[in-house]
């Protein structure tokens, strides 16, 4: 097995953070020793995560304005030269319908976010990214970004659209760049309440550990992996057969 990834030290871009899996994951990567710049629009949830956990940088802003997120990887680039791990995690789910039930305006506002907002933070992180040694791209799809299902119209297809930015990151990136989706699966947030009002969340993994999937994905990812697609559940089984620290990718 090649070198693991060195969190510790590491500088990181977290979007979605004000909640759900993007704060989860922004506080493990902190705790582990990364600066960590969180992104989202919900200014005081932000400033509450960094007042509680050393190592964040607060960033307010909306992934759809495309300067603003040109000028926060300006500031990354400036501040620190490089930027070794994107986790492009912001997303929304529109309206849960079929196509005949969906407007193309409705489409529209979900692709805006969820597809150009991905496009957006990680076309204008391309020279912090291309700086960096070993640079990881983790972007959050989803099991409807793989396969189509009845019902969920713009999400799904916002999916895979993030599906097909990361293959052409991956290939872009060069050969040193680590660049994948992970599916977290059905997951206690306010965006999976929104999809499933009646399921109760305690049945459901945590934000937590979902993020904790993130940060072994984040340790472990190799070559070889770039390109590809990742699920939670399929890493919480790996991690329950393997010895602590040891797990493999397959
Ligand atoms: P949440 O709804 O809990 O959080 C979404 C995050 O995205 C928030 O921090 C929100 O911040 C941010 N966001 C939304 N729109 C914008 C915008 N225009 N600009 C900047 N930030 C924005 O979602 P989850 O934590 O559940 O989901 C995280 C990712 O995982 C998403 O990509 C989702 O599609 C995916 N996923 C989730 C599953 C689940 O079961 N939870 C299952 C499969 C995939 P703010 O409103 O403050 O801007």
């Amino acid at each position: 097995m090649s070198e693991l990834f060195d969190i510790k030290g590491s500088v990181a871009l977290v979007t979605g953070a004000s909640r759900g899996i993007g704060r989860a994951c922004v506080r493990l990567l902190a705790e582990a020793g990364a600066i960590v710049y969180a992104c989202a629009r919900s200014e005081e949830a932000l400033h509450e995560l960094a007042a509680e956990t050393e190592g964040v940088r607060v960033c307010v802003l909306d992934l759809r304005d495309e300067v603003m997120v040109e000028e926060l990887a300006s500031e990354i680039m400036e501040a620190h030269g490089r930027l070794d791990l994107l986790v492009n995690n912001a997303g929304v789910l529109g309206p849960r319908a079929s196509l005949d039930q969906t407007s193309a305006e409705a489409l529209r506002e979900v692709l805006e976010v969820n597809v150009v907002g991905a496009f957006n933070v990680l076309s204008a992180s391309y020279p912090a990214l291309r700086a960096a040694s070993s640079p990881r791209v983790i972007n959050l799809s989803s099991s409807v970004g793989r396969k189509g299902r009845a019902q969920w119209g713009a999400y799904s297809i916002s999916k895979f659209g993030v599906e097909g930015l990361s293959e052409i990151a991956a290939d872009e990136l060069g050969e040193d760049a680590v660049v994948v989706t992970l599916n977290p699966g059905g997951t206690a947030t306010d965006m999976r309440a929104e999809a499933y009002p009646d399921e109760d969340p305690e049945t459901l993994p945590s934000a937590t550990d979902v993020a904790q999937t993130i940060v072994l994905l984040t340790r472990q990812l190799r070559a070889e992996h770039s390109g590809g697609r990742f699920s939670s559940r399929a890493l919480f089984e790996l991690a329950k057969t393997s010895p602590r620290g040891a797990v493999e990718l397959p």
